[in-house]
């Protein structure tokens, strides 16, 4: 296949360009660089089955040649960048994903749009299926980025229902693992730093909300399933083991054998109590599920980190 990534210089993006390009696939990858790095990829300009252009897909679009998939990862992601790039946040999910899929509409490709747990929100239910409609503030602070994925659900589905366009809703639960920015903002990545640093671990709240947390080559390998799949509904992608921040801040420390102190930080407006997926859906059609543990993972990831930081 010959597939368009958006977003490929980002943490998920490249990961699914290098295993795209792995398969043996050609990737065309685009990126603005506005949280992406060129450093995640530089190890792919030596394919000649990958070209990339530094561009914003929020402007038309225009790719010569055939397409068989646009995937379309470009999103800040991290809750420190949508407050400090809400309108990018915004515009990525809406004009950039009508522009990925009006381009795939004139390539007959298949669209597969990288949607959320966050469309769940501070969910009332536990674990999410793909069934659930979510709790979403559209106001607050992370209304940005959780309104830009549902617009870009519904989007996604009016371009299947009316044009019988093939689409693909992945919805990604917490990722982590090698290539995530060691300032990206999220738990892992800021844990890891505090910890190899023997700085402070910064647990927000009293550290009892909960994450279930998906080492990045399985969920990757979710991905590519969910592509190569004939499913145009949503599907949930994660690892539906659940962890509190604080057992996950407990986890880091004692793996990092760092003598930091964990502290507790006032919890961000809205954060989520809660967040496991039910993966059910992804089990029987993709016959996908996660395979790398916890403790695992993190081990993976201190090794990425430790010589960076
Ligand atoms: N969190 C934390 N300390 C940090 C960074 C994040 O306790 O230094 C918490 C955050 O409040 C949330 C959870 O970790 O409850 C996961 O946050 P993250 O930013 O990784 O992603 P989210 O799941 O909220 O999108």
């Amino acid at each position: 296949m010959r597939i368009l990534v958006t977003g490929a210089a980002g943490f998920l993006g490249s990961h699914l360009s290098r295993y795209l390009l792995g398969k043996g696939h050609s990737v065309i990858g685009i990126d603005n660089f506005i949280t992406g790095s060129i450093d995640n990829i530089q190890d792919l300009f030596k394919s000649q089955k990958f070209e990339f252009t530094k561009y914003d897909v929020t402007n038309y679009l225009h790719v010569p040649g055939k397409l068989d998939a646009v995937l379309h990862f470009a999103s800040p992601a991290s809750p420190i960048d949508y407050l400090k790039f809400p309108i990018p946040t915004l515009k990525v999910g809406a004009l950039g994903t009508h522009k990925a899929l009006g381009l795939a509409k004139e390539k007959k490709a298949i669209f597969m749009i990288a949607s959320t747990s966050e469309v769940y929100g501070d969910p009332l239910i536990n674990p999410q299926h793909e069934g659930y409609w979510g709790n979403v503030n559209p106001i607050g602070p992370r209304g940005v980025y959780d309104e830009a994925k549902r617009y870009a659900e519904a989007l996604t589905m009016a371009y299947h229902r009316y044009h019988g366009m093939q689409v693909r809703l992945l919805r990604i639960f917490n990722t982590y693992g090698p290539n995530m920015r060691l300032k990206d903002g999220r738990a892992v990545p800021n844990f890891m730093t505090q910890a190899l640093k023997g700085k402070p671990i910064t647990v927000y709240g009293d550290g009892s909300q909960t994450r279930s947390l998906c080492y990045v080559s399985d969920l990757i390998d979710g991905i590519y399933r969910l592509l190569i799949s004939k499913e145009n509904g949503p599907v949930n992608i994660g690892n539906p083991h659940e962890v509190s921040l604080l057992e996950l801040a407990e986890s880091v420390k004692r793996l990092t054998g760092s003598k930091s102190k964990i502290v507790f930080r006032p919890l961000p407006e809205d954060d989520p109590k809660v967040r496991r997926p039910d993966i059910t859906k992804a089990k029987k059609i993709l016959k996908w599920q996660p395979r790398i543990g916890l403790e695992e993972g993190l081990k993976k990831t201190i090794a990425y980190y430790k010589p960076r930081v």
